[in-house]
């Protein structure tokens, strides 16, 4: 949707309303109180009321709009803009884009955004072939602690990051050559790099019944309590050559989109991290990019499928 197709469309804050209620009637509306999903709406207050027990629940509460004073129609021009784009903006640059007068509004709203499609992706677990590998990406360090930073691998100055890969072999029939195709992506910013932090991550995000590939670190020598089939690099025989190829495009992918924002802070990455994975995952959605991000705004907390 352009600038032009919005304005056209919500013209005003009345047109957002009447879009977010049917949205979130689409998609239904569970009482906070008794649980009930049948609701009336109230027209002069812009809320649903339960039927059974009364209690009402506002177009906001439950959504990732919740406790912002903000217009849905601020809400819904953002969703648009970073629903465009198949890479994120900086947050400088949506600013730019809103017209909004605030950065640190732009900002927060933009991390919630990014939060809620961190939410709808972790609810989906890796299956069938998942590569497994840890990357170092750079952040924002104060100057004044710069000087004493050490050097070398998992420096200080960078973050860590587990990156995982669900894939599968294709192989050509004529030719009998094997390559692999990939499916859905995971990141997620690590504190360190101990075999405890690799086996809670496959165990929390990797299907049990996957198998996950991972290169020769020591890191990995015991993840069969986490998963039921583990090869590492070289270790199988005609795949090995596959082996953490799409991990190793994806992390390239992300250190190249990263540089666009100067310097990403520790306490943020896991953010951007959120928007690039939930991006590349629908990478075939073309416009639909919209409508699923308005569903994963309106109920991050309550979808379990879909
Ligand atoms: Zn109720």
């Amino acid at each position: 949707m352009t600038i032009l197709q919005f304005n056209e469309r919500y013209p005003d804050e009345a047109s957002c309303i009447h879009f977010f209620k049917e949205q979130r009637e689409r998609e239904g509306i569970i009482c906070k109180k008794c649980k009930s999903r049948e609701h009336y709406w109230l027209n002069s207050l812009n809320m649903f009321q339960c039927k059974h027990c009364e209690f009402r629940t506002g177009l906001k509460n439950g959504t990732v709009m919740e406790n912002s004073k903000l217009p849905l129609r601020i809400w819904l021009l953002a969703m648009t803009l970073v629903s465009a784009t198949k890479k994120g903006f900086s947050c400088l640059e949506l600013q730019r884009q809103m017209g909004h007068s605030r950065y640190e509004t732009v900002f927060r709203l933009y991390h919630k955004l990014r939060e809620a499609m961190g939410k709808r992706d972790s609810q989906y677990k890796l299956e069938d072939m998942v590569e497994y590998d840890e990357a170092f990406v750079s952040k924002a360090t104060k100057s004044s602690e710069r000087m004493k930073l050490k050097k070398g691998r998992g420096s200080q100055k960078q973050a860590s990051v587990a990156v995982m890969a669900e894939s599968s072999i294709l192989e050509d029939l004529i030719t009998g050559e094997k390559d692999k195709s990939c499916r859905y992506f995971k990141m997620v910013k690590i504190d360190n790099l101990k075999a405890k932090t690799a086996e809670k991550l496959i165990k929390g995000l990797i299907d049990k019944k996957a198998v996950v590939q991972t290169d020769e670190s020591t890191t990995y020598s015991n993840l069969e309590d986490c998963i039921d089939v583990h090869v590492s690099e070289l270790s199988s025989t005609k795949e090995g050559k596959f082996n953490l190829k799409w991990v190793h495009i994806a992390i390239s992918n992300l250190k190249r989109d990263l540089q666009k924002y100067h310097m990403v802070s520790e306490k943020m990455l896991q953010n951007y991290l959120n928007e690039f994975c939930y991006k590349l995952n629908r990478r075939y959605f073309g416009e639909k990019l919209f409508d699923r991000l308005v569903i994963a705004s309106i109920c991050p907390y309550l979808y379990t499928s879909g």
